[in-house]
This record gives structure tokens, C-alpha cells and sequence, in this order.
């Protein structure tokens, strides 16, 4: 029965959190689409959010996707790819993913292009922007950025789409806003230098408001779907 789904209620408290802030900030609800991040969570948990009609799903580690996309290849769901990628990994996100949001050098960005099956549309790519310039995140420093879309963007087998970004972590509304405005920003002079980008993936459970109040058009949310993860910490 429909009313026993567990996720339903965070779902409701999620849309709603999403709809509450496009009205505030005058943005068309349909401009922001939720993405669900199941990494660390089971199937069933999937199955649960797809059956409300959630259709995108995001996940970090390629072995335990690759298991999803296969056993739930049948609810045509679409899959992100949003963790850190070593060049090993870019044969099976090529051929087994919908979108690809943390390609933060030109070396990955090619290989996924060379490996993307020819059956396939082109893979929608983001670049990771490192927007809080921390040395241990991932991500392309915003003054390489200009050069990485340019390369990016003359790349076969790929769509470049946007940017993501995971900012410094701070419970403050306003000190939130600060890197995402600096990514709109970064977006909007990549439209100017004529660059057809219309994506910007940022906000996660704790920070979805401030990214929406600065242009955010996807949103990746994982706890406040899914709830806490037992493993690993800090991911
Ligand atoms: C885990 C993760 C999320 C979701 O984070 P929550 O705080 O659980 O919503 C979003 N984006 C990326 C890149 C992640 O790794």
C-alpha cells in the first residue's frame, strides 16, 4: 500500500522545502529537479522513492551502482554519477550512467567521450567546481574554469551542461548563499562567452534554500530522503 511507504513523508517534507524557497526567491518550480543521492542505501529504498515517482537517482561508488543500475534496470530510471572519478572508472560511468557531475579535469572528460557507447545519446556532463578552493576537495579551481569548459565543451560524445559545486560546510543561511552566488556568477559568464550551459547542480539536505536562492536547477539531496548514513562518514 501506497500510505506504508516509509520515504513518503520525507518526500513531502522535501518537495515542500523545494517549492517553499522557488516561491520565495521567484524561481518557476520547474526550473529546480530534485536529485535523489542513494549512495550507501539498498535497492528496496530505490524502489520506495521510484514508486513516488522520484526518477533521478545519484550515486558516489561505482561497484555498488553498477549493482543498482543492473537489478533496477527495468523501472528506466536516470543515474548520476556524483563521486570523485580515478581514470579506471571512466569505461563503466561511460557506458552504464545518464550524467556525470564531478568531471573536474580534461583527461576524464575525454576519456568518458572516447568510451561513451555510440548507441547511446551523449553523456551529460557537469564540471566540479572546487568554489571554497579547499585543497582536499575535489573539483577544478574557478580560474581554470574558462579553459576546462572550452576543452570540455569541443568533446564528441558528451554534453557539457553546467556545474557543480559542494561548498564548505556552515549551518548560516547567508554565509551559505556566498559560494553559490559565486557559481551563478561563473555560470552566467560562461553563457555570455556563449556557452549553451543551463544547469547548476548544488544544495544538498542541509543547504537546498541557499542554492535555490541562487540559481540552483538541481539539487542533490540523500539524507533528508533516505536518512542518516551508517557508512562511510563524511560522505
Ligand atoms: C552525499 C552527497 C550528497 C547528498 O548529501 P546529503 O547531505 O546527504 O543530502 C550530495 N552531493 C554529493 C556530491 C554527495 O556526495
Amino acid at each position: 500500500m501506497k500510505s506504508d511507504n516509509p520515504f513518503k513523508q520525507h518526500l513531502d517534507t522535501v518537495t515542500a522545502t523545494i517549492s517553499l524557497a522557488c516561491r520565495r526567491f521567484k524561481r518557476p518550480l520547474e526550473s529546480v529537479s530534485l536529485l535523489a543521492v542513494s549512495k550507501t542505501k539498498p535497492v528496496d529504498d530505490i524502489v520506495a522513492l521510484a514508486s513516488l515517482g522520484v526518477q533521478n537517482f545519484g550515486e558516489n561508488y561505482l561497484q555498488e551502482a553498477l549493482h543498482k543500475i543492473e537489478t533496477l534496470q527495468d523501472l528506466k530510471l536516470t543515474w548520476h554519477f556524483i563521486g570523485p572519478i580515478q581514470s579506471n572508472k571512466t569505461q563503466s560511468i561511460a557506458h552504464y550512467f545518464d550524467w556525470v557531475h564531478s568531471v573536474d579535469r580534461l583527461k576524464i572528460a575525454r576519456r568518458l567521450s572516447e568510451q561513451r557507447p555510440a548507441t547511446l545519446p551523449p553523456l551529460n556532463i557537469c564540471l566540479q567546481v572546487n568554489i571554497s578552493e579547499e585543497p582536499t576537495k575535489s573539483g577544478c579551481s574557478p580560474h581554470e574554469l574558462p579553459l576546462l569548459i572550452k576543452q570540455v565543451s569541443s568533446l564528441p560524445n558528451i554534453t557539457l551542461r553546467g556545474l557543480m559545486a559542494i561548498p564548505q560546510a556552515t549551518d548560516d543561511f547567508e554565509q551559505q548563499r556566498i559560494p553559490f552566488k559565486m557559481m551563478s556568477a561563473l555560470l552566467n559568464q560562461a553563457q555570455q562567452d556563449g556557452y549553451p550551459l543551463d544547469t547548476l547542480s548544488m544544495g544538498m539536505s542541509s543547504d537546498i534554500e541557499a542554492a535555490i536562492a541562487e540559481g540552483a536547477t538541481i539539487v542533490r539531496v540523500g539524507t533528508a530522503l533516505f536518512g542518516a548514513r551508517n557508512y562511510p562518514p563524511n560522505k
